[in-house]
């Protein structure tokens, strides 16, 4: 069976509140879904995590993620930006990339837009779906 812990991150037990903020970080993966890229199924563990600065958690290539309370309770687009970045984690096995807005260790001051964010994010499902323009180049 899959290991549900992270080293560090204490998951909550389930019960109404964290129901409702695990809902919140659901809702985003849908919205991914809703835009055309068909993403796998993925574990949502909700918690907190023994380093207050941590917002999330991934395991490389596992469908599974942790997402601290700190960062469902800061803001729309911090959040936004924390669960995109764990589900590359997650999904395409990537690294962290200082150059990439969405990949870089620590979060931007400036966080762009949800559609900008989502724009690298698809740019991400292309890559590891092989859905690059270049594929189709007859060379
Ligand atoms: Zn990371």
């Amino acid at each position: 069976m899959k290991n549900k812990n992270a080293k560090g991150f204490k998951n909550f037990k389930m019960n109404d509140e964290v129901y409702k903020l695990r809902k919140k970080v659901i809702n985003i993966i849908y919205e991914i879904k809703n835009n055309n890229m068909n993403i796998p199924r993925i574990d949502v563990r909700i918690g907190e995590d023994k380093n207050c600065n941590i917002l999330g958690k991934a395991r490389l290539k596992d469908n599974i993620i942790w997402i601290t309370k700190t960062a469902i309770d800061r803001n729309e687009k911090s959040l936004y930006h924390t669960v995109l970045h764990e589900l590359i984690h997650t999904i395409f096995g990537c690294e962290h990339n200082e150059k990439c807005h969405l990949m870089k260790a620590c979060e931007p001051k400036e966080i762009l837009s949800k559609d900008k964010l989502l724009e690298i994010f698809r740019k991400y499902y292309n890559k590891y779906n092989n859905l690059t323009n270049k594929q189709m180049e007859v060379a």
